[in-house]
């Protein structure tokens, strides 16, 4: 069985001088790493293009896709033009073909929508995760969830900005709107951080990592604990534990009722809804979801099926890109020319997974035709 398949909540791993051998990777990979985070703020590009390197061959060794997000600094209350202070490091991220880019410090959509510009001149494909660490950012959440592609509650310097009691509050609706938006959220800075120093957490950090889960974040995030603490293997492993307790304990019914009730009356979001319903209704084993360009599998994703969605793409960058995407095991496989094939290819990767056994209901969902990206359009039960 496919060592994801019973953890719906993504991990996402801060690298640095702790997390720097292969060794180290490796473990923090096996213990359910998602997502590589690599905060240009310290080290040199050097190091960074090598870290890069090691935790691409050793996903690849040990077949679990892996994201890379390069963190961005950017400039705090910064003021002047958002390409002298992006620029240089846009051109790294880029040239080390990142999965996704952090904004830090970002104060408005305006300036989201600068940097996609910059991209779009570069005709650069990268997802975009908007850090919210600004008083600014916070009000104008809505209008930066509309333009970016993900959120990180960047809880650190958001408590120095807005103080720390507004916090909890905060993470709560930013969960909350990028959830009805369908785009992935991450909750990042000291959810473990006693682990840094210490082979356990405190009850209060695992009850934070817990609450967040409830909260309905898609990943969580690690920063000093594996970057330059002593236990990052342990954290990680720490941080699998507790998700996959606490995500039992999601109301996967009223969720799925009530995004359904708020969701936007086309066909896609209609779709995809559906295929969460029937999969709940008839205990499906797993809901495989074509997607070419990966909207698809988030589309579904935000429903929050108690099933895995088992995500079956082509593309390898869309592969990386979905290890942020909660509830999604990414599997890449090549291009289908029918639907038959769709059907049998369903089975197949549910059997390969470990997902479903003979005889198991699998609930599939795609966009006809298949190689345009973008449109939800399909359900079809199946048995293995
Ligand atoms: P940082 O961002 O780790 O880059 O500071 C996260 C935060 O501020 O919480
Ligand atoms: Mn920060």
């Amino acid at each position: 069985m496919n060592s994801r398949l019973n953890r719906r909540v993504k991990i996402v791993c801060t690298l640095g001088p702790a997390s720097s051998t292969p060794e180290v990777i490796e473990g923090m990979l096996e213990a359910g790493m998602d997502v590589a985070r690599l905060n240009l703020a310290y080290g040199t590009q050097e190091e960074h293009s090598r870290l890069i390197a090691e935790v691409r061959r050793l996903s690849e060794k040990l077949a679990l896709p892996t994201g890379i997000l390069l963190d961005l600094p950017g400039l705090k209350r910064r003021s002047g033009d958002i390409r002298a202070v992006f620029g240089g490091d846009l051109d790294f991220a880029l040239s080390q073909k990142a999965d996704f880019i952090a904004l830090s410090f970002i104060s408005s959509a305006q300036q989201v929508i600068e940097v996609k510009r910059m991209l779009g001149e570069m005709s650069a494909d990268v997802s975009l995760v908007v850090k919210i660490e600004e008083a600014a950012a916070l009000e104008d959440s809505a209008a930066i969830l509309e333009i970016g592609d993900g959120l990180m509650v960047a809880r650190g310097d958001l408590a120095l900005e807005i103080s720390i009691e507004k916090v909890p509050l905060a993470q709560k609706r930013l969960i909350r709107d990028a959830n009805y938006r369908g785009r992935p959220v991450i909750t990042a800075t000291q959810m473990l951080e006693s682990m840094a120093r210490s082979p356990a957490p405190t009850r209060a950090e695992a009850a934070d990592v817990a609450n967040a889960i409830l909260d309905g974040t898609d990943a969580v995030m690690l920063s000093e604990e594996t970057a330059i603490g002593s236990y990052p293997v342990e954290a990680v492993q720490m941080m699998a534990r507790i998700a996959v307790e606490a995500e039992t304990a999601l109301p996967y019914q009223q969720i799925l009722h009530e995004r359904w009730q708020h969701a936007p009356p086309e066909v896609n979001d209609a779709t995809a809804g559906a295929a969460c319903q029937i999969a709940h209704q008839i205990q499906a084993r797993a809901i495989v979801a074509f997607t070419a360009g990966g909207t698809t599998a988030l589309r579904v994703s935000k429903y929050r099926p108690r099933q895995p969605v088992l995500a079956v793409t082509p593309s390898d960058k869309i592969v990386r890109r979905l290890s942020l995407a909660w509830g999604v095991l990414p599997v890449r496989k090549p291009d289908t020319a029918n639907l038959e094939q769709v059907f049998d290819l369903a089975r197949v990767v549910a059997l390969e997974t470990g997902a479903a056994k003979s005889g198991d209901l699998l609930v599939v969902t795609a966009g006809i035709p298949l190689s345009f990206a973008g449109s939800t359009n399909l359900v079809k039960v199946h048995r293995v």
